[in-house]
């Protein structure tokens, strides 16, 4: 994969760029010269609403750089696992944050990790009850296509607040059978873990002892491959994705049995 990371963030925003005029449908590119038919990086727009203004509800502080933030649902419908863009209203800057709350819930949820020197992130963690933000969407088709079907089994891989889609499937869909693999680089980054049975949260933490794993994802995964049949789900930072994308690959998983959501 080396020397794809970038190329595929640019193809999702180019991704962004073309379904809005196409209307949405699903997005392929490649990755090394090889089709990749399932990575869904697309925006579909069918039930997508443009500026709109809700009220922040609550923000749960989580860790010095990662916080909780709920607003006003309005009544706008949303698959779990789609993503909306958030800003500060009337600032003018929105950026994508992935659902974190349930489908039925009456408030949207969004996880965001502070970026340092980051625009929107810094100005959002700021936000009190009653405060405005500037909102668009759902957008993408990151989304569980058959979550009621008994027979299917899940793995959901994410690094850091890639986390946020996998709850909202989870609180939407409580008779999924997943197991969560979780990278982060300190237990404080597992971010309101006691939601998840134990025996379905794996953390693999790079920087300190006390998680399941000491290490990557990806090393996790190179030792642990997913059971014949596994839907996998990758959700996080570029690199992890290609990266883990790849050895799942090699463990046999196919194509069609992976999706992807890039965040940066
Ligand atoms: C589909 C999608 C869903 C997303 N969902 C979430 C979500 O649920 N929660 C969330 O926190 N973010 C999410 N993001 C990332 C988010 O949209 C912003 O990129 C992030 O909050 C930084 O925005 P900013 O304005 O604060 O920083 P900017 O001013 O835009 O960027 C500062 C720099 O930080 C880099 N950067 C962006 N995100 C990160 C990160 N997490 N860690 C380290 N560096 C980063 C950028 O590439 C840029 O170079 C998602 C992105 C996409 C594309």
């Amino acid at each position: 994969m080396s020397g794809s990371h970038f190329p595929l963030y640019r193809h999702y925003r180019a991704a962004h760029a073309a379904v809005d005029k196409s209307g949405g449908s699903r997005y392929h590119f490649t990755m090394q010269n090889t089709p990749v038919d399932v990575l869904t990086l697309t925006h579909a727009h069918a039930t997508a609403r443009l500026g709109l203004v809700h009220r922040v509800l609550r923000v749960r502080h989580l860790t010095e750089a990662a916080f909780v933030v709920r607003i006003e649902r309005n009544d706008v419908p949303a698959t779990a696992g789609q993503c909306a863009t958030l800003g500060v209203h009337g600032s003018g800057i929105n950026r994508e944050y992935s659902m974190y709350a349930g489908e039925l819930d009456d408030y949207f949820e969004f996880l965001v990790r502070v970026v340092e020197g980051g625009q929107v992130s810094t100005e959002l963690q700021r936000c009190q009850p009653g405060d405005q933000v500037d909102f668009d969407g759902p957008y993408g088709q990151f989304i569980i296509e058959q979550p009621r079907d008994p027979a299917r089994k899940y793995l959901f891989i994410a690094t850091g607040v890639g986390i946020a889609p996998y709850r909202s499937y989870i609180r939407s869909y409580p008779q999924l059978d997943y197991t969560i693999v979780h990278g982060v680089r300190h237990l404080s980054e597992c971010y309101e873990r006691d939601e998840y049975p134990p025996a379905r949260y794996r953390t693999c933490v790079t920087r300190e002892d006390g998680g399941d794993f000491r290490g990557r994802v990806s090393d996790y995964l190179r030792k642990q491959p997913p059971a014949p049949g596994t839907i996998c789900y990758l959700c996080g930072n570029n690199a992890m994705i290609a990266e883990t994308y790849d050895i799942l690959r090699a463990h046999g998983v196919p194509g069609d049995q992976l999706f992807a959501e890039i965040f940066f």
